[in-house]
C-alpha cells in the first residue's frame, strides 16, 4: 500500500505543463498566464478627476468656508474624454467632469458639493456656464485627483505567469488594451469506461447491466478542474475492444479509464495496458479508491499519462479528485490545486476502525450559528452515488483516528465552495 502523497507525486513526475496559446480574453478565462505582463504605458495616463467638481490652485481656497467663501472665476469647463494644455490662471476654476485630465497648474478639486454650483446649475438644467463659483471648503492640495500611473506603471510586471485568468485579470488585460490573453492551453483528457455490464445512458437497460456514470462524471470534473474531455465510449471485456477503444485516445494529453483495476478483473486490463504501454496496479491508503492504476502510452507527441480510476462511482469521483485534479492543474500551469479546507463539528459518528486508510467522508458542510458544521450526507458506500450528490465536502478521517464522535472538530475539504454556505 502506498501513501495518497506518494501516488500524487508519482503521478506528477510523469506530467508536464502544456504549450502556450493566445485566447480571446473571455475564452482564456480559468487558464493560467504563459507569461508574465508587463504594462507598456501608465493607467491612468494623465492624472484626473475622481469628482465631478471644480478644478483649482489649492491656495485660492485659503480660509474658505461657508461663512466666508471664496469666489473664483470659471474658465470654461473639461468632460472626461478630452484633454486641455492651458494652464489654469491664479484665481480661476475649470469645471471638469469624473475622469477628465487636470489641467496643468491646477492641484485639487473642488466637488460640486462644496460649492453653490446646485444653486448656479440645479440638477438637470443645462445653462450657460456660470461666470464665477462661490468655494464653502478649504481644498487639500492633491484632493480629488487620480494620480498618473498609480494603477499601472509603464514597464512594471502586472500579472504573473501562472495567474489564473479571472474577471478582474481579464479586465486588468483589457485595460492594458489586450483583446487576447497568452495563456497554457487547456488539456485534452480522454475517458474510457470500461465492463461487459456498463451501457451508455439513453438505451435500454437488460438484466444485470448498469448505466455509464463514470463517464458523466469523471468528465464534468474535468470540465470543472478547467480541462476539454473527450468520451471515448465503454470498451468491453475483452483485449480487442479495450485495445482499439484506447487507441482512440491517443491524441490526448491525459487517458483516464475507470474500472478494471481491482481484482476480479484485473488481467484483461493489466494485459492490455501493459502491452500498449506501461502500467503499475497500486493500492493507495485511502478510503474510497483503493485500486488505482497508473502508466503511459506512447502518444502522438508525447507520453501520454493514464489514470486507471476504479469502478466504483464515488470511489472513481475521489480518486479523480485527489490525483486527477493536481495533474490537470500542472498541465495548465496552474497552482492551488489544493482545496479551501476548514474545521467543522461533525453532527455524525464517523468510524474508521480496522482500516489503515485515510477515509474521506461525503459530508455536507453548512455556517450554523457562526460555526462550520458537518453532517454525513448518506450511506458512505463507495457504490452510493447520491449520496455524492448532495456533499459539498469530503470529510478527512486520519487512517489512526478509528471514531469521531458527534461534537468533535474534524478536517474537511471542500469540494464545492459555492454552495459551503
Ligand atoms: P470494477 O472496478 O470493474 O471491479 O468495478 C467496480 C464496480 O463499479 C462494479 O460494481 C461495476 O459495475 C461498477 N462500475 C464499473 N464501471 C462503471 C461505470 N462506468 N459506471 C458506473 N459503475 C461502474
Ligand atoms: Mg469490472
Amino acid at each position: 500500500m502506498i501513501s495518497i502523497e506518494e501516488a500524487r507525486e508519482r503521478i506528477l513526475a510523469h506530467v508536464e505543463r502544456l504549450e502556450a496559446e493566445d485566447r480571446p480574453l473571455l475564452d482564456a478565462l480559468g487558464q493560467a498566464l504563459a507569461e508574465d505582463v508587463v504594462g507598456r504605458f501608465d493607467i491612468p495616463p494623465l492624472d484626473n478627476t475622481s469628482m465631478d467638481g471644480y478644478a483649482v490652485h489649492a491656495g485660492d481656497t485659503a480660509g474658505a468656508s461657508p461663512q466666508t467663501p471664496r469666489t473664483l472665476r470659471v474658465t470654461g469647463e473639461l468632460a472626461a474624454g478630452y484633454v486641455t494644455h492651458t494652464p489654469l490662471p491664479p484665481g480661476s476654476a475649470l469645471r471638469i467632469m469624473t475622469g477628465a485630465p487636470i489641467p496643468p497648474g491646477a492641484d485639487s478639486v473642488v466637488p460640486f458639493e462644496e460649492t453653490d454650483e446646485s444653486a448656479l446649475r440645479p440638477p438637470g438644467s443645462n445653462g450657460p456656464l456660470p461666470a464665477q463659483v462661490r468655494i464653502d471648503k478649504v481644498a487639500a492640495p492633491g484632493a480629488n485627483i487620480r494620480r498618473r500611473g498609480e494603477d499601472v506603471r509603464a514597464g512594471a510586471v502586472i500579472l504573473r505567469a501562472g495567474d489564473v485568468i479571472r474577471p478582474a485579470e481579464a479586465g486588468v488585460l483589457a485595460s492594458l488594451g489586450q483583446a487576447t490573453a497568452r495563456v497554457i492551453r487547456r488539456p485534452i483528457v480522454a475517458i474510457l469506461s470500461t465492463g461487459d455490464e456498463v451501457v451508455p445512458p439513453g438505451q435500454p437497460l437488460k438484466p444485470g447491466q448498469i448505466y455509464d456514470s463514470n463517464a458523466s462524471s469523471i468528465a464534468a470534473l474535468v470540465r470543472g478542474y478547467g480541462g476539454v474531455p473527450t468520451l471515448l465510449g465503454i470498451a468491453r471485456d475483452t483485449i480487442e475492444d479495450l485495445t482499439s477503444k484506447l487507441r482512440r485516445g491517443l491524441d490526448a494529453d491525459m487517458l483516464v479509464t475507470s474500472a478494471g483495476v481491482s481484482r476480479g478483473d484485473y488481467d484483461i486490463v493489466k494485459d492490455v495496458l501493459a502491452k500498449e504501454g506501461e502500467v503499475a496496479f497500486w493500492t493507495v491508503a485511502m478510503k474510497p479508491g483503493k485500486p488505482l492504476a497508473f502508466g503511459s502510452f506512447p502518444g502522438e507527441r508525447r507520453r501520454i499519462p493514464h489514470i486507471g480510476l476504479p469502478g466504483n462511482p464515488v470511489s472513481s469521483m475521489v480518486a479523480f479528485e485527489l490525483f486527477g485534479r493536481p495533474a490537470i492543474f500542472r498541465m495548465m500551469g496552474k497552482a492551488g490545486w489544493e482545496r479551501p479546507r476548514l474545521r467543522a463539528i461533525t453532527q455524525d459518528r464517523i468510524v474508521n476502525r480496522d482500516d489503515p486508510r485515510t477515509f474521506f467522508a461525503r459530508c455536507r458542510v453548512e455556517q450554523e450559528n457562526g460555526r462550520w458544521v458537518a453532517r454525513l450526507s448518506g450511506p458512505q458506500g463507495s457504490g452510493i452515488l447520491t449520496s455524492m450528490a448532495f456533499a459539498n465536502a469530503l470529510a478527512v478521517i486520519p487512517a489512526d483516528v478509528d471514531v469521531v464522535e458527534p461534537g468533535a472538530e474534524i478536517d474537511v475539504m471542500m469540494i464545492d465552495w459555492s454552495s459551503g454556505g
